[in-house]
């Protein structure tokens, strides 16, 4: 089938359709060829594979999905392009689209439902809701091989930094936490239709078998990370101490730091996974 990623094709389909470009659910639609070829290529779908797509738009990359993969589901919220989809994707009998919001819906589910194969996520990601998704992504109970995603490129940049940099955060923890990331591109905002005001990348993240530091309770231990850079002026003690529901005295906190060798003073910013892992291990000993 003749692709539909460029800027007239993609237009005479939104016009005929009478298709509104709704901002508030982060639409800009993919008008290049070459860019969907090299995302596709990264996100190595092979028939074998389970492909879960969100938010595919007028279907332009669940096209190429669809032509690689064993199956692709893609979840849209936005009920005005079920009946684009419908057409775009009428030559393909592998696919399956629902129109739902990716944060209500069980993925957990909709994985046992399809035999329970992890799931290969691709998709040109909403930017507005960008880490939720991620975040629901990496923590939740479905299995997942691999997520490809095109994020805005300050984004992708937060997800592969370590410590004592701007950018370093919760999201880059729980990034490097759970998966391997490889940034596979930068986008120009001329890629797509109508253009974002950012420039965008693409990012690949392999998710472990086994996380590369052990810890004994891995959702205490973001609850701590959360914490610390909630406050990210204040001292690491003063952040954590400060979050009620973590019930830790200042002596706990201050106890746990020596024993790291770390001062009184440190900030969270500066503490690798390996140390917030070890932190939480002695706070919950
Ligand atoms: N995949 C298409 C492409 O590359 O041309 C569209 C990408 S566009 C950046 C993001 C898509 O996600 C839009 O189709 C939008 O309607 C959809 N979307 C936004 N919020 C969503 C949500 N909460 N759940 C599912 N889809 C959502």
């Amino acid at each position: 089938m003749q692709s539909i990623a460029t800027p007239t094709k993609t237009a005479e389909i939104v016009s005929r359709h009478n298709f509104m470009f709704r901002k508030k659910f982060g639409q800009n639609f993919l008008v290049d060829m070459s860019m969907l070829e090299k995302i596709v290529d990264s996100a190595e779908v092979t028939k074998e594979d389970i492909v879960l797509e969100i938010g595919p738009g007028i279907g332009t990359m669940t096209q190429a999905l669809a032509e690689r993969a064993g199956k692709v589901i893609a979840v849209e919220i936005d009920t005005a392009l079920i009946p684009i989809l419908k057409e775009t994707l009428q030559d393909y009998d592998n696919v399956t689209v629902i129109n739902e919001d990716i944060l209500k819906l069980d993925i957990d589910a909709l994985s046992k439902e399809n035999g329970g194969k992890p799931f290969k996520v691709v998709a040109n990601l909403p930017y507005y809701i960008t880490t939720p998704i991620i975040m629901a992504l990496l923590e939740g109970t479905a299995p997942i091989a691999s997520i490809t995603i095109m994020v805005q490129k300050e984004v992708a940049e937060r997800m592969q930094v370590g410590p004592g940099t701007k950018d370093y955060g919760a999201l880059s923890l729980a990034v490097q936490f759970y998966a391997k990331p490889e940034l596979v591109c930068t986008v120009p905002p001329e890629c797509f239709m109508p253009r974002p005001k950012v420039a965008s990348a693409v990012i690949c993240l392999k998710l472990y078998e086994t996380p590369p530091v052990e810890v004994r309770d891995a959702s205490h231990m973001f609850k701590l990370i959360r914490a610390s850079f909630n406050q990210r002026r204040k001292t690491l003690a003063n952040g954590l101490t400060g979050e009620p529901s973590l019930g830790l005295s200042r002596d706990m906190v201050t106890d746990a730091l020596t024993q790291m060798g770390l001062p009184e003073l440190v900030r969270g910013e500066t503490l690798t996974l390996a140390q917030f892992a070890q932190l939480s291990d002695l706070l919950t000993k």
